[in-house]
């Protein structure tokens, strides 16, 4: 990857965003279908208190879903950022 894609998000405008959960569906805005949110992992320091023995652990901070071969940041904190739920 080039250039490292980023945004900012401020605290009332996620507020405003629909609250979802991993595993809801969302409509995609690349092709109009249906698909599942994943939640997003965390490494935690092994014993050796660094990073070189981490263990993955669920983190739902960020969840993402796919559409074809693509990964979409869809929620941030428990809020829906990117698509829209279905009615
Ligand atoms: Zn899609």
């Amino acid at each position: 990857m080039k250039n490292t894609p980023w945004m900012a998000v401020g605290n009332d405008e996620l507020n405003d965003k629909p609250v979802v959960k991993a595993g809801d569906k969302v409509i995609c805005p690349r092709c109009g279908e249906l698909h599942t949110l994943r939640p997003g992992q965390r490494l935690v320091p092994g014993p050796s208190g660094t990073y070189e023995d981490a263990t993955k652990v669920r983190d739902d901070f960020l969840m993402a879903f796919s559409c074809g071969e693509t990964v979409y940041l869809g929620a941030l904190r428990g809020r829906l950022i990117t698509g829209r739920l279905p009615s």
